[in-house]
């Protein structure tokens, strides 16, 4: 029986780092994984292929609908989806060959085959060539990740009915998509195939998209989208779905039906725990299928801890990251933490849509006293320069003390400029820190500046 101090379950960007992290710190560390590729469902089938797609489209929108009043003239411009699919699989290869290499280089061993648990400090892999592998080891780590969800009565069949997985790679550009949900997937996929030619409509339940977000960024989101073309419906419930041989009717509460070419389910992800063998530990999940763990990553059994969106909360893959480190980090050297008020989220739309920290409504609901600064776009220079005005970054501070306790962009680059707002809120700045730093000239970033100076009432561009 092969031997380990730690073993992970599941190489996406939770168990692939926390596997290297373990050895870093000197452990003899492995992870399993069923699928060929490492790296999970972030660089397979996750966020690397769904940003590759959103850059290619983009630059055709560019394009297309950009160029010209720059004066830049260019002849007929097409679209070869395969050349642009391919070089997405490009991407995905190259990253998930580079987690194999990361794994040569800290000598983590991999186990290519489904794991499962299997009594205490067992672990059983059934390769994916055949046959077994029997691992013992003092921890294992749960990284199995998450799935896509559906609705009661509709099933992804993949072809008419699809996943984000196969709206990654659809072979033709849809003509008309139906999008069910207007959250990250739903409105990053929305668009790839909007800008690609497609008429795209999206069917979201509630009165308004990305429904965990600050609740004024989302309104201005929703409009700019639709101004983009997205047919954004609200308050939309859909029933089910009836296939027809190269169409589908998507039914809605009320008797409309909507008809389409495919559709896309895009209501959010549910964790993925099937034939792991938590009951041979003592493992129960819990009512939404995740597995509970403490504060240091621990289940119910000793020795095993779980990380990522199998245990819930933000579905990101920096997030699942961070559990990565702190869980290895806690059990070698008795230290380490997530600090969940400081995990950034970003929608990679344009304008991006990026966020940290409360929003105002739950500032509101906490009955915590705030002031707001904001700072628009259209009097920042660079954005000017570079024509994307639209948006503005909002800065919530605490009214007593100036903390800084939530900061929501949506604008260019907000994905990037949204980093500077986490490192100053892990830092526990206060609006004030922020005004008063230098930002170079001139930059997006002097946005987050003069929304900082707005706090105080004092931005000088607005
Ligand atoms: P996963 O990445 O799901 O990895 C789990 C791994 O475990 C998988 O490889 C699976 O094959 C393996 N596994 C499961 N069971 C077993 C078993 N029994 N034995 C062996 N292996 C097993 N997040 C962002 O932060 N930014 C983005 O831009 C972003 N874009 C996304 C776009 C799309 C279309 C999707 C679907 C998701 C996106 N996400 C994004 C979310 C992100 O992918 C996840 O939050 C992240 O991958 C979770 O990491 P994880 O390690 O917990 O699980
Ligand atoms: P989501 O939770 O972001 O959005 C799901 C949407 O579907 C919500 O707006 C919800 O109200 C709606 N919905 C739920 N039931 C519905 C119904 N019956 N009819 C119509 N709408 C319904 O989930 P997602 O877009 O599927 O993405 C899954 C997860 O993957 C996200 O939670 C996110 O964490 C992660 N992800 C992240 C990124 C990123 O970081 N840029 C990109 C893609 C995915």
């Amino acid at each position: 029986m092969k031997q380990h101090d730690l073993v992970v379950i599941g190489a996406g960007p939770g168990g692939y780092v926390a596997a290297i992290r373990a050895a870093q710190l000197g452990l003899n560390a492995a992870c399993v994984e069923f699928e060929r590729a490492l790296g999970g469902t972030c660089l397979r089938i996750g966020c690397i292929p769904s940003k590759a797609l959103l850059d290619s489209s983009r630059l055709y929108d560019e394009a297309v609908n950009g160029f010209a009043s720059r004066g830049i003239t260019v002849g007929k411009i097409g679209i070869d989806l395969p050349k642009m699919l391919a070089h997405k699989d490009q991407v995905v290869k190259g990253l998930t060959g580079g987690v194999d290499g990361l794994f040569r280089k800290n000598k983590v061993t991999r186990y290519y085959g489904r794991g499962r648990l299997d009594g205490p400090g067992r672990i059983v892999v059934d390769l994916a060539d055949g046959g077994k592998e029997e691992i013992q080891a003092k921890h294992v780590i749960v990284a199995t990740g998450s799935v896509p969800a559906t609705l009661p009565n509709i099933d992804i069949d993949g072809e008419l009915v699809t996943s984000s997985t196969e709206a990654l790679s659809y072979p033709e550009i849809p003509g008309h998509l139906v999008v069910i949900g207007g959250g990250y997937i739903g409105l990053e996929m929305g668009t790839v195939w909007r800008r690609l030619g497609s008429k795209v409509t999206v069917l979201e339940y509630l009165d308004r998209i990305l429904p965990l977000s600050d609740a004024e960024i989302a309104k201005e989101a929703e409009k700019i989208f639709r101004k983009q073309g997205l047919d954004i419906r609200l308050g939309v419930k859909v029933t089910g779905v009836k296939k027809n041989r190269k169409t589908v009717d998507v039914e809605v509460e009320g008797g409309e039906t909507v008809r389409c070419d495919r559709v896309l389910m895009a209501v959010g992800r549910r964790p993925y725990t099937s034939g792991l063998g938590l009951e041979t530990v003592g493992v129960e999940t819990d009512r939404r299928g995740f597995v509970p763990v403490d504060e240091r990553y621990r289940t119910a059994a000793e020795g095993v801890y779980a990380i990522g969106d199998v245990i819930g909360g933000a579905m990101l893959a920096h997030k699942a990251e961070e559990e990565g480190i702190a869980c290895v980090e806690r059990i070698v050297t008795g230290y380490g933490h997530v600090n969940y008020d400081a995990i950034p989220s970003v929608v990679y739309t344009e304008p991006e849509v990026a966020a940290v920290g409360k929003t105002e409504e739950e500032l509101k609901a906490d009955g915590v006293e705030y002031k707001k600064g904001t700072f628009p776009f259209v009097a920042n220079g660079r954005a000017k320069a570079v024509g994307h005005t639209e948006g503005k970054v909002k800065i919530l501070a605490d009214a007593k003390t100036d903390r800084v306790l939530g900061v929501h962009i949506i604008g260019p680059h907000a994905g990037d400029l949204i980093a500077e707002c986490a490192v100053a809120m892990e830092f526990g700045a206060s609006s004030e820190d922020i005004a008063r730093s230098c930002h170079a000239h001139p930059t997006l970033s002097e946005a987050v500046k003069e929304a900082a100076l707005a706090v105080a009432g004092r931005a000088i561009h607005y």
